[in-house]
């Protein structure tokens, strides 16, 4: 009776909740406080590698003053410097709860090196969800937050990257079947329900 029961529907094993999830999205799109209320929601570890970089520089180590020569210019930073700076993160035990990967990968290697590392931990993705704004929207944003990597030549190499470099990764994911795109215009609320319902529905809620 109780083994019969245990097998009804509702106590099958279920696929377990903890999401993998990529975040991309071009430099101004709200990318980080999108990242903010999506990993409190479905408690996630955020694993952002413009913060990780910002406070490596901040701290003077050696990865830091190597990355900073590329950030003060809106360059990428060599992919060799941050899959090691990735991999040394996922590695952590809080990312066997689910993490949220913000603005990594943003080139096709760290991509690859990225399914690589997933494949040996057996922990594929779930989705990668785009956060899409025209670029003139950008541009706008950008010009208005006043960090040091918001000159107005450093944004539009920025944006160059992003649209040379990172712009690939949607086909890449396209064809992997793992892309979600959301419109990036609206209000924060707006735009956090259209991600909720992408990822609820992922969840089965
Ligand atoms: P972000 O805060 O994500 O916009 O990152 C700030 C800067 O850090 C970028 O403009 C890059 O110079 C560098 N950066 C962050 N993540 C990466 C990455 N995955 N690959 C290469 N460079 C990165």
């Amino acid at each position: 009776m109780n083994r019969l029961r245990l097998r009804t529907p509702n106590s099958l094993p279920t696929k377990d909740d903890n999401m993998r999830i990529v975040f991309i999205g071009p430099p101004g799109a709200g990318k980080g406080t999108q990242a903010e209320r999506l990993i409190e929601t479905y408690r996630l570890a955020h694993l952002s590698t413009g913060d990780m970089l910002r406070a490596a520089r901040d701290a003077r180590t050696d990865v830091g003053r190597k990355a900073d020569e590329f950030m003060s210019s809106g360059q990428l930073v060599p992919d060799d410097i941050i899959v090691a700076i990735i991999r040394g993160r996922l590695e952590q035990p809080d990312c066997r709860e689910g993490y949220l990967l913000d603005g990594f990968p943003r080139t096709i290697a760290q991509a690859e090196a990225l399914d690589a590392m997933l494949a040996e931990q057996g922990t594929p993705l779930d989705v990668v969800l785009q956060l899409q704004v025209p670029e003139e929207e950008l541009f706008r944003r950008l010009a208005g937050r006043g960090r040091a990597d918001d000159k107005p030549e450093v944004i539009r190499q920025r944006l160059v990257a992003y649209r040379e470099q990172t712009e690939p990764l949607l086909d890449y994911y396209g064809k992997k079947g793992l892309l979600k795109s959301i419109d990036g215009l609206g209000t924060v609320e707006e735009i956090f329900d259209r991600a909720k319902m992408i990822l609820d529905k992922l969840l089965g809620n």
